[in-house]
């Protein structure tokens, strides 16, 4: 299979657009390419992406390296995935990088995206490489480095008094107006997930042509998760693995909709009513692909499970303290996942387990994703 499709409903066409015209749910992309292509970063794999001009701030090609204590300590053979090194910082770029590069394919005048987190920053610069003009709405209250970050990429920022989905609402009242602008939508584009995916293929192939046993990822809207999910499947279709991997999703016990319907079995999450969490990027209350993630799970084995704020903390000051890795609190979720699951003996020692370590810690503290 090729193209777009929704998980629930099968392959789709749509021109314009990003969710499925039958159920209304985001749509995804797949296409089964070779790992031996040439180009900079994730373009070597533009195989599997969709038909675009490549677009390159040099995003992918990140660092995989060995744990030195904290593996030892937990008794797995654990990897990080330094995702902070990407040009904005973030592991957004990977997504934001093919999504724009295919709009600008389509002919998009302008982009628009509701984050005042790292996706509005990813999307804010990839549209100045673009020569695209950017809005970015966000909040009112949003402050903090990444809406500086922002700010600094030229994009037009739009505050909107209110909640958080005030911000979402000014936007498509906005693009409903102007058909000049489109909604470029982290949470929704089909090809902001396809960007995604290269993390997998990048992995297996850091890895000598394996897979990890495990991989553990802080979970907000789920476009991580679900990139290392489609990722693996494709290589497993293409019989280049002989299993898939698990694939554990970590929340905040602040903000979890997904851990919630994971552990009472439904199949699609409810809203939830979030406190404050360091994990900035996690804070969703009901995110759009849930009932994908929470399908996609089932079908890799993955555990869902809640940490505290205090457990968050403490794991960003090991990642720093005893790895010399500096991450921004949401990505320290993965680590803190970890010490849950591996002394509940979900992970069992000496497996190889990866954390993609998200973001920079040089971009904590104020915004959201
Ligand atoms: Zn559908």
């Amino acid at each position: 299979m090729t193209g777009l499709f929704c998980f629930r409903c099968g392959p789709k066409s749509v021109a314009f657009g990003d969710l499925c015209p039958d159920c209304g749910l985001p749509l995804s992309f797949t296409k089964t390419g070779a790992l031996e292509g040439k180009g900079p970063g994730i373009w070597r794999f533009s195989s599997f992406l969709p038909e675009a001009r490549p677009l390159s701030l040099g995003e992918g090609n990140t660092p995989l390296i060995p744990s030195l204590r904290l593996g030892e300590e937990l008794g797995v053979d654990l990897w990080f995935k330094l995702e902070g090194a990407n040009p904005t910082g973030s592991f957004k770029d990977r997504g934001a990088a093919v999504m724009v590069a295919v709009l600008r394919e389509k002919g998009g005048k302008a982009l628009a995206d509701d984050s005042s987190g790292n996706a509005g920053a990813s999307l804010a610069a990839y549209c100045a490489r673009a020569g695209i003009p950017s809005l970015i709405f966000v909040p009112a209250y949003a402050s903090g480095p990444k809406v500086n970050q922002i700010k600094a990429y030229g994009a037009r920022l739009v505050p909107v008094s209110g909640p958080r989905q005030a911000a979402t609402q000014a936007l498509l009242e906005t693009i409903s107006k102007d058909p000049q602008i489109h909604y470029a939508s982290h949470n929704h584009s089909p090809y902001f997930l396809a960007g995604l995916r290269t993390l997998a293929y990048e992995l297996f192939l850091d890895l000598s042509e394996k897979s990890p046993d495990h991989l553990v990822v802080p979970l907000g809207g789920g476009g991580l998760f679900l990139g290392l999910f489609y990722g693996f499947s494709e290589l497993l279709a293409l019989q280049k693995l002989s299993k898939m991997p698990k694939i554990h999703i970590v929340q905040p016990e602040a903000c979890a909709p997904i851990v919630k319907a994971f552990l009472s079995g439904k199949a699609e999450p409810d809203e939830v009513v979030p406190s404050e969490t360091v994990a900035e990027g996690t804070r969703i209350p009901k995110p759009a692909r849930g009932a994908e993630v929470l399908w996609a799970l089932g079908r890799c084995q993955g555990k869902a499970l809640t940490v505290s704020e205090e457990e968050i903390i403490q794991a960003q000051g090991e990642l720093a303290q005893k790895e010399g890795v500096y991450v921004e609190p949401t990505s320290a979720l993965a680590l803190a996942g970890l010490k849950r699951l591996a002394s509940a003996g979900e992970i069992k020692e000496g497996e190889r387990v990866v954390l993609p370590l998200t973001g920079s810690g040089l971009k904590a503290g104020g915004g959201r994703c």
